[in-house]
């Protein structure tokens, strides 16, 4: 029998879930919550609802939104005309933090892996295609992982689109190999972005 209170033991056991938290951090974390005013606790766990409730996806280019379309999409001072593709929404941030990017993104929500059974129909390849045919596009990044899957992806991306005859680039090396831009500090990424080259 554990020592701790059965809702106590369950927060830890939640809290224990999410990625790098451990057993410790999430018993620190659980008791702190517990001391917390109520009031405090009440917000977190409505923001975490809200989180499942309220967020839905940008209809154009698939990051989160609270709305049809995301902020981005929004923005009437973004350039439309070029579009950055990435793999998660979550590297649309590092992009967006860089401050140097003006235009539009795509977000795949994933990327090609032959290993886990990851195809073309997995991802938003034919979005992407779909909004090259229907926009007036100069340019599409790829700014996909430098990984082998990134580079697989890059790759298939690349043909896929080669018959609109849009601009195709990719992010310039530099970038750690075998890396996440997640994880990427800016400069590095503000870097590789002005250095990209034409597939
Ligand atoms: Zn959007």
């Amino acid at each position: 029998m554990s020592l701790l209170a059965a809702p106590l033991e369950r927060v830890i056991a939640e809290l224990g879930k999410l990625p790098s938290v451990g057993r410790k951090t999430a018993q620190r974390l659980a008791f702190h919550l517990l001391q917390a005013p109520a009031d405090e606790v009440r917000d977190l766990a409505q923001a975490l609802l809200d989180l499942k409730d309220r967020i839905k996806v940008c209809e154009e280019c698939f990051n989160y939104a609270e709305e049809e379309r995301c902020p981005v999409c929004q923005d009437a001072r973004r350039d439309r005309s070029v579009i950055c593709v990435v793999e998660e929404a979550v590297n649309l941030v590092s992009f967006e933090r860089t401050g140097s990017y003006r235009g539009l993104y795509h977000v795949l929500g994933g990327a090609l892996s032959p290993l886990r059974d990851i195809g073309p129909g997995d991802i938003r390849a034919q979005e992407l295609l779909d909004r090259a045919g229907r926009e007036e596009l100069t340019e599409v990044i790829l700014a996909t992982n430098p990984n082998v899957e990134g580079e697989a992806t890059a790759v298939y991306l690349a043909r896929m689109l080669q018959p609109t005859g849009v601009k195709v680039s990719r992010l310039a090396q530099g970038l750690p190999a075998g890396g996440d831009l997640e994880f990427t500090d800016d400069l590095t990424l503000q870097r590789a972005f002005e250095g990209r080259r034409e597939y």
